[in-house]
C-alpha cells in the first residue's frame, strides 16, 4: 500500500540534503507537499535519505541478453562492430518470452539501482516477418517490474545509407513513415497512463535518409513528443556520412531539421567542438553512456560544454552490461578527467561536479523523457531512491559530503529500495 505521508531522515531538496522533511503523496501517485510539513507520517523512513529516482535515458532492455558474453578476443581486438554481429545473433535468436525475460531483468536490475524512470529506445519490433509483436512485450514488462517508462519507438529503414536491411536487421524495420506512426498510435492506445508514455525515434544516420530523420522529427514535434537519436558514437559512422552525404551526422541533422530542446543525442562521442555548440546552442541535449560507451570502446567525447549547457546532459546505460546509475555518474566525470588530465572538469559555477552528474541522472533525463519526475517538488510523480545512510561505504560521511560520497565512493549496495508514483519496492538484496 501506498504511504500518504513519508518521513525520512534526510531528503534531496533545492541543492543539499535537508534533515527532518516530509513527502505527501497523492492518490495520482504525484508529490502533494514537500519539505517540513508538520503532519503525522504514516511512514517513517529511519536512517535513510531520499533523492529523486534515477533516470536512465537510454536502455537497450534485449541486450540484457548479451550480459558475460563477447569478452573474450582469440582472434586479437575487438571493436564496436565485432561487438555488433554478437548483438546482431542475439537478435536473431529473440523471441516473445526470451525478450520478456532479459527486459523483466534488465528493469528490475534498474531499480535495484535507484531507477525509476527508463527511456526504453526500442528497435527490435518483429518476433516474425512485420507482425510488431515485440513492441508490447516491452511495456508489460515494464508494468510487471512497476518501473516508468518512456518507450521510444524507432523508426529503421535501411542498413547503412542507401543500403537495404539484412538479415536481423530485417527484425527492426519500419516498412513507411505511415506504417511507423500507425504503430506509435496503436501503442498510446496500450499505455498505462500513469507510468507509460512515448517518444519518437530514428535510430541513426545509418538506418534513416535525412529525409526521413525530419519526418519522423518534425511529426514529433508536431505530436510534442521527445525525439531522440544514436549520434557519432563511431568514426566509422562518421565517414559513412561524409561518403553519403558530403557531412557529419550531426551537420546533416542540423542541416535537415529544427533542432530544439525536444531533440536527444545519444553519445556524441566524436562529434566536433563546432558542431556540438551548434548544437547546444538550438536546444539540443545530449545523453552519454559511459559504461557501455567505454566496454564497446567507443571512446570519450570532449565535453567542452558552457556551464548553461550542463543542465542538457543525460545518462544511458545502454547495453545494459552493468547497471549502476551512480557507476555511470561517476564514469561522466571520470572520463573527462582521464581526457583532459584534470578535475572537476563538469564542475558548476560553485564548484560543484556532484550535482551536475546528479542533475544528469534525474532532471536532465527527465527532461529529454518529457516525464515530470527527477524532482522532488508539488506536482513532480513520486519516484524516489531510498538511500540506506547505515550502509558501511557511508560511514563517517555527513550530510554536507554525502552526495559527493554517494558519486564517488558508493554502488548499489547503499540503495535500499524506489518508489515510482507512490509505489514501494524495496531492493532485491535485501528484501
Ligand atoms: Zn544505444
Amino acid at each position: 500500500m501506498s504511504p500518504a505521508v513519508l518521513e525520512a531522515e534526510l531528503m534531496w531538496t533545492l541543492g543539499g540534503f535537508a534533515p527532518g522533511v516530509q513527502i505527501a503523496i497523492g492518490d495520482d501517485g504525484r508529490i502533494a507537499a514537500a519539505g517540513a510539513l508538520g503532519l503525522s507520517p504514516t511512514e517513517r523512513l529511519s536512517g535513510v535519505a531520499l533523492l529523486p529516482g534515477f533516470v536512465d535515458t537510454h536502455s537497450h532492455a534485449f541486450q540484457r541478453g548479451l550480459r558475460g558474453s563477447g569478452e573474450r578476443f582469440p582472434a586479437g581486438a575487438g571493436s564496436f562492430w565485432s561487438w555488433r554481429e554478437a548483438m546482431y545473433a542475439l537478435v536473431g535468436s529473440l523471441d516473445r518470452e526470451s525478450l520478456r525475460r532479459w527486459s523483466v531483468q534488465a528493469f528490475g536490475e534498474m531499480r535495484d539501482a535507484g531507477v525509476t524512470t527508463v527511456g526504453e529506445f526500442h528497435y527490435v519490433h518483429h518476433e516474425r516477418d512485420g507482425d510488431f509483436a515485440l513492441d508490447e512485450v516491452v511495456l508489460a514488462a515494464a508494468a510487471e517490474v512497476g518501473i516508468r517508462i518512456a518507450l521510444l519507438n524507432t523508426f529503421y529503414a535501411t542498413g547503412a545509407p542507401g543500403k537495404p536491411l539484412q538479415g536481423a536487421q530485417c527484425r527492426f524495420a519500419t516498412p513507411s513513415l505511415d506504417e511507423y506512426w500507425r504503430r506509435m498510435d496503436l501503442l498510446a492506445g496500450m499505455l498505462e497512463p500513469a507510468t507509460q508514455s512515448l517518444g519518437a525515434v530514428a535510430h541513426s544516420i545509418r538506418a534513416a535518409s535525412p529525409e526521413q530523420i525530419r519526418a519522423v522529427h518534425d511529426e514529433a514535434m508536431r505530436r510534442a513528443l521527445p525525439f531522440h537519436m544514436h549520434v557519432e558514437e563511431q568514426e566509422r559512422e562518421i565517414e559513412e556520412s561524409m561518403a553519403a552525404y558530403g557531412a557529419t551526422p550531426m551537420a546533416v541533422i542540423l542541416d535537415a531539421l529544427d533542432v530544439r530542446d525536444n531533440f536527444t543525442a545519444v553519445h556524441c562521442t566524436h562529434t566536433s567542438d563546432a558542431d556540438m555548440a551548434r548544437f547546444l546552442a538550438a536546444g539540443g541535449r545530449v545523453c552519454l553512456c559511459p559504461l557501455t560507451e567505454a566496454n564497446l570502446g567507443d571512446g570519450i567525447p570532449r565535453l567542452s560544454l558552457p556551464h548553461a549547457a550542463r543542465d542538457r546532459l543525460a545518462l544511458g546505460t545502454d547495453s545494459n552490461n552493468r547497471l549502476s546509475l551512480l557507476e555511470e555518474m561517476r564514469w561522466l566525470e571520470y572520463g573527462q578527467r582521464l581526457e583532459g588530465e584534470m578535475r572537476g572538469a563538469l564542475a558548476d559555477e560553485a564548484g560543484n561536479v556532484a550535482t551536475t552528474v546528479l542533475a544528469a541522472a534525474t532532471t536532465g533525463g527527465a527532461r529529454a523523457l518529457a516525464v515530470d519526475t527527477g524532482r522532488i517538488a508539488p506536482g513532480a510523480w513520486a519516484d524516489l531512491v531510498a538511500i540506506d545512510l547505515t550502509a558501511p561505504a557511508l560511514a563517517e560521511v555527513g550530510p554536507e559530503r554525502l552526495l559527493e560520497a554517494l558519486v564517488f565512493g558508493a554502488g548499489n549496495e547503499v540503495i535500499a529500495g524506489t518508489f515510482v508514483g507512490g509505489r514501494w519496492r524495496a531492493t532485491r538484496a535485501r528484501a
